[in-house]
């Protein structure tokens, strides 16, 4: 069975990337969205294991003492992680999976897994970012203040990304998404194998 695809979506804090990702999912439901883990408390609204898997500091430092995550990352005094286990059972079973992560931790992802597709969301500007990061309320003014610092520094890094999305609107960032997916799995370093399937006699599709 062919491997599914890890596809990174990566970016500031407030540019849309989890509200994209849902989208995504939404049009395109035989994708998996990996649920981090993270130290930080939930927000009013979120479920334990659906937007995160929310854990004590002890809990987290004995996983990654376990090395249970695939990536994890200190953001504004959180810590954040990916499942090792749960992504790797995905895409062995030839799932996508999308990872929905900032910026340290893609780059991470990128050394452990160089296949992976690392996809950068970009806000309209950074005036809008700020307006989303007002608008979702969640965040204190120190807190909204400290992420649109985050952000400055965070696009430095676009530059060790494949793709970049605009996000001015919904809909049309979660298309780009999934037109990079269907490009990417006709890369051709994804399918040289098939000309040795073709003269072994296989049917390829
Ligand atoms: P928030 O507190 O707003 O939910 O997330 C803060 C930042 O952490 C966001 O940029 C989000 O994408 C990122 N994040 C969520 N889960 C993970 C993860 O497992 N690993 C890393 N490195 N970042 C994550």
């Amino acid at each position: 069975m062919e491997k599914g695809l890890l596809i990174v979506v990566s970016g500031p804090s407030g540019a849309g990337k989890s509200i994209t990702c849902k989208r995504v999912l939404e049009k395109r439901p035989e994708i998996q969205l990996s649920v981090s883990c993270t130290t930080r408390a939930p927000r009013t609204g979120e479920v334990d294991g659906e937007n995160y898997f929310f854990l004590s500091d002890d809990e987290f430092n004995a996983r990654v003492a376990k090395q249970m995550f695939l990536e994890h990352a200190e953001y504004l005094g959180k810590q954040y992680g990916t499942p090792k286990d749960y992504v790797f059972q995905m895409i062995n079973q030839g799932k996508d999976v999308i990872l929905e992560i900032e910026v340290q931790g893609a780059l991470m992802v990128d050394e452990c897994c160089p296949e992976a597709v690392l996809v950068f969301v970009l806000p309209p500007s950074l005036a809008v970012l700020e307006e989303r990061l007002n608008m979702r309320g969640t965040e204190t003014e120190e807190q909204t203040r400290r992420r649109l610092e985050k952000a400055k520094t965070e696009l430095e890094l676009l530059n060790r990304y494949d793709y970049v999305i605009k996000n001015d609107e919904i809909d049309n960032a979660a298309d780009q998404i999934i037109d990079i997916i269907s490009a990417e799995k006709c890369a051709v370093k994804r399918n040289l194998h098939l000309t040795r399937r073709l003269k072994e006699g296989e049917t390829i599709v």
